[in-house]
């Protein structure tokens, strides 16, 4: 067992904190603020290499893993959830692409999707159901060589960037969740406004209206009928970006919490001679650790495992335990700035709001423990 970092993991871990604190950080608040991320910052991105970072180099991608992306992910949470929320949505649509994807869809996908000049997308959510694959209504009916999608998905995150989408739906002659690609704005695609959230200001979400979009049976991603094995894997690669967006959110309270508290004095000290926040900090500084290490775990997982099964499971116990901690970790961030933590030009009240978001999100955190609880009781 080897905890120490590679000289390439190190250095690509360096190039994304400094890019994260040189570009991201001093424009965090107008990103919340004007709920978009500039182009320049996507460019950098795209620069340092890190859309292609999980994907092989031939389909146009770094080769470097899952390991060097949940290190730059993490650095880039850290300065801003919302960009991080991004790199992760369009890495969630990515992955299905590269596990699943044809030789001709990843060959026509991958390259694009890994320079960042397209972002991926993933469409399960409905009005109906976040959660339930039966509820799904969105058809694909067989026309010809085609087939012929119609239905609404809710709260689609990147769908309003051009790129890939997946889409499961129920195809006409299964009659099971089929996953299947379109590209963003083709012929019958629109979308809603972006709904209005509690945090993630730059990440949107939007509703997906897809009214008779035609696509070629060769969009089909996965074999037919079995859109749900798609969406497990997927979301559970997904659930990698996840956690180390979470993880930064989590290092940056930390910090933030450290520094107030030595420096908000109390008569002739500062607040951090109390044993409450000591205490505090201490506990935070527990759960980021352990947070850590899963999430790096589980990238590693990424890289190494056949076992997609197994993967999902500890992706589901990964997420459920990373998420929630990163609420705790954030809710505590909050206590130690007294009221000031819930005033919005303070770090810490956006990090406890976009923490929240997480919990709910590919996966409700309850729903994940239902997959382990499940596996561990069969
Ligand atoms: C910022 C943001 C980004 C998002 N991005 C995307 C995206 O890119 N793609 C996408 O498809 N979706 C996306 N979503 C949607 C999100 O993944 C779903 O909303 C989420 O999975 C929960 O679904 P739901 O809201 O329909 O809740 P439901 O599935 O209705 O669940 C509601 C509650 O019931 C519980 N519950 C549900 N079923 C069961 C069960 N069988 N047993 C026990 N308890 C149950 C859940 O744990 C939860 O507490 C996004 C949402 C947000 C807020």
């Amino acid at each position: 067992m080897d905890f120490k970092l590679s000289k390439e993991q190190e250095m690509i871990q360096k190039a994304a904190r400094e890019f994260a604190e040189k570009s991201i950080r001093p424009i965090a608040g107008q990103i919340e603020k004007e709920g978009m991320i500039p182009a320049e910052i996507m460019q950098g991105m795209a620069d340092l290499e890190l859309f292609g970072i999980a994907y092989p180099e031939e389909y146009g991608g770094t080769g470097a893993g899952y390991v060097c992306y949940v290190l730059a992910a993490e650095q880039i949470a850290q300065a801003s959830s919302s960009v991080a929320g991004v790199y992760s949505v369009h890495y969630l649509g990515t992955s299905a692409i590269a596990s699943f994807g044809s030789p001709e869809q990843k060959a026509k996908y991958l390259p694009l999707a890994g320079s960042g000049e397209k972002i991926s997308s993933f469409a399960f959510t409905e009005p109906g159901t976040g959660s339930d694959p039966k509820q799904i209504t969105t058809v694909a009916i067989r026309d010809g060589d085609d087939y012929v999608i119609n239905g609404v998905k809710r709260f689609i995150s990147a769908a309003y960037l051009e790129g890939p989408i997946v889409i499961f739906a129920r195809d006409s002659e299964t009659g099971h969740p089929t996953a299947l690609l379109v590209d963003k704005f083709c012929p019958g695609y629109s979308v809603s406004e972006p709904w209005k959230k509690i945090g993630l200001h730059g990440s949107k979400v939007v509703d997906v209206y897809l009214k008779d979009v035609r696509v070629p049976a060769s969009a089909v991603l996965g074999p037919k009928g079995q859109g749900y094995q798609v969406l497990q894997a997927g979301i559970s690669f997904g659930k990698v970006g996840m956690c180390a967006g979470s993880l930064g959110g989590m290092q940056a309270a930390l910090d933030a919490s450290i520094k107030y508290a030595k420096e908000k004095s109390h008569r002739e000290g500062t607040i951090a001679k109390f044993p409450t926040i000591q205490v505090a900090i201490a506990k935070m500084a527990e759960k980021v650790e352990a947070s850590r290490w899963l999430t790096y775990r589980l990238a590693w997982l990424a890289d190494n495992t056949t076992d997609l099964i197994s993967f999902a499971k500890m992706a589901a116990m990964t997420k459920a335990f990373v998420a929630e901690a990163g609420v705790d970790v954030a809710r505590l961030a909050v206590g130690v700035h007294g009221s000031y933590g819930l005033m919005d030009d303070y770090e810490v009240s956006h990090i406890y709001c976009d923490a929240i978001i997480s919990e709910q999100t590919e996966g409700v955190a309850d729903m994940q423990r239902l997959i382990t609880g499940g596996s561990l009781l069969r």
